[in-house]
Parts: C-alpha cells; structure tokens; sequence
C-alpha cells in the first residue's frame, strides 16, 4: 500500500550543496517523488527522501549497487555494476550467477547503493556518524530478452563506469551476447537517505579537550597505468583523460554543512 511523500523530505538540492537548507517537496507533485510503501518508510524521517531526481543522482553516483535476494532460502548481498537509463536500473553478469538462478523463482530483490560523504567526529564516541547519500529500493527484477533493450542495458552498464565507452570499445558479439544476462529493475519503490552537517554534541561534552569536526570521504580516480596491458598501444582517449582529470581529486562535493 502506498501513501504520498511526506512535506519534509530533503530533495537534490539540499543533498548536493553544502550550504543547501532542506527544502520541502510538494506533495501534490507526485512524479517529483516516489510513493512511500510499507517497504520504504524511513524510519528517521529529516534523513528520508523520495525525491526522483536524487535517487537517480545517488544511483549515477554511485560506482556500484549491492543487491540482495532470497534463493532457496538463504540471504545473499552481491556488489554488481549497474546502469540507469530512466526508471530502470539494468544490471549484468554471467548466465551462471546466482542473481539469474534467483529470477526463476519470484524474483524480487532489494538494491542498495551508498556515497560515504564524511567521517563525523563528535566529542562523543556515542554521537560519531557519517555523512552519506544512499539509496534503497525494491522490485521484481525483469530477465531481459529483447535484443535491442539487452544492448541498451549493457550501453547503460559500460557508460556508467565511463562516459563515452561504449562508442569507443569494440561492441559485443553473437557469442558474447549469449553469455552474458542483462536484467532490468524498475525503479518504483525507491528511498533516499541523508545525512549532512557536522556533529551532535550534547551541551555537558562542549568543552572537553576533543577535536570535533567533520573529514570528507572521496573517491577518486589515480593515476593510469597501461602495465599489464597487451596489444598496440594507443593514446589515451580525451574522454578517459577527461574522466581522470574530472575525479583526480574527488568524485564531488563533500556534503559537510547544511545541517
Ligand atoms: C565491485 C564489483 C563489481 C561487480 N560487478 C559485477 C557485475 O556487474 N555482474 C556480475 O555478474 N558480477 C559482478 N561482480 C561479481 C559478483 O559480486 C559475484 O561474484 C558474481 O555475480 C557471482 O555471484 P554468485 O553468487 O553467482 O557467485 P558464486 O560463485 O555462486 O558464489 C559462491 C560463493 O562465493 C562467494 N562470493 C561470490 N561473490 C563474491 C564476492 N563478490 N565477494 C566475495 N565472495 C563472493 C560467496 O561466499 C558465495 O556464496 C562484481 C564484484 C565486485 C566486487
């Protein structure tokens, strides 16, 4: 059952400024927000979101999804490349996984992904956190047969981990095609959840000799290195060298502020 986004709900802006004060979404704009269900009720109500576009900018952020599912009654979590074109996530691997194994029998799976924005050092050790952007959404996973929509999702998958890949790399084959399964996720059931801004200290701890403060956490690209690389050498493309300028020194701004 789903129920409309709650008024209070941080969206994109707030989440990918520092300065950024929450802002409100409106709740009449339901294609701004997704419906909150049983499954993605945030319990913690100032971290939650529903906004569409920071989910999608979470999951395009983020360099990989875990994604777990229930086969034969054990747990598994699996970390998978992805790839988004809209409202669907693809995902891609051998026909062997168990991820496939899992779509023959109800396919529903519940994936995850996580930006680590800061390390939150309170006076406390009972007030230390982390400043982070995640997302966590669930639905039935989709085995993709059409060729056309197969391809696609591979385009998604090979440009999320580099812009302008796929255009470059030589395209799969008959053969390839066949050995790899692409499957496609809708993003319907989908939460954000954030946390900005430095620590919680409680009043009596203010004037203990402890640092307190916030140290942003970024992923960043280093230095490429053809070592180990086999046939004829060929110049970085500009795309790559652009890619590795773009992130050399973090993968975006480190959410410290805004409350
Ligand atoms: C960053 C990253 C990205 C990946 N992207 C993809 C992708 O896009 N597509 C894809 O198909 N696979 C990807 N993999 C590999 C993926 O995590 C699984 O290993 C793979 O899908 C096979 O899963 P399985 O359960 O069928 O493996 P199985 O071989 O059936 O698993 C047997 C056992 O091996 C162990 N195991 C399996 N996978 C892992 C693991 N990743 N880490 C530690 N132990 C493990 C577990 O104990 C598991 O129960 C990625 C892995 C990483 C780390």
């Amino acid at each position: 059952m789903t129920r409309p986004a709650r008024a209070s709900v941080t969206t994109a802006a707030a989440a990918s400024s520092a300065a950024a004060d929450a802002e409100s979404v409106d709740v009449a704009d339901a294609d701004s927000v997704y419906p909150v269900t049983a499954r993605t009720e945030v319990r913690r109500a100032d971290r939650a979101s529903y906004d569409r576009a920071l989910i999608h900018a979470i999951l395009d952020e983020a360099r990989l999804v875990h994604v777990a599912f229930v086969l034969d009654g054990t747990p598994f979590v699996v970390p998978m490349l992805h790839g988004r074109i809209g409202e669907i996530l693809y995902l891609h691997g051998l026909p062997a996984a168990r991820l496939f194994r899992h779509l023959r029998g109800g396919p529903e799976v519940c994936v995850e992904a996580t930006l680590l924005d800061g390390l939150v050092m309170a006076r406390s050790s009972f007030h230390h956190s982390l400043n982070f952007r995640s997302v966590m959404l669930v639905g039935r996973a989709r085995l993709v047969r059409d060729h056309a929509e197969k391809v696609a999702g591979l385009e998604a998958v090979v440009e999320h981990v580099a812009p302008g890949r796929w255009a470059d790399a030589r395209r799969p084959n008959g053969q390839e095609l066949r050995q790899t399964h692409v499957v496609a996720i809708p993003i319907a059931e989908a939460s954000a959840k954030v946390r900005t801004g430095g620590p919680v200290e409680d009043p009596a701890d203010l004037d203990l000799p402890v640092w307190s403060g916030v140290i942003p956490v970024r992923l960043s690209l280093g230095e490429p290195s053809t070592e180990g690389a086999a046939g004829v050498p060929v110049p970085m493309p500009a795309y790559l060298a652009d890619l590795v300028e773009a992130r050399s020194g973090g993968n975006g701004p480190a959410v410290v502020g805004g409350g």
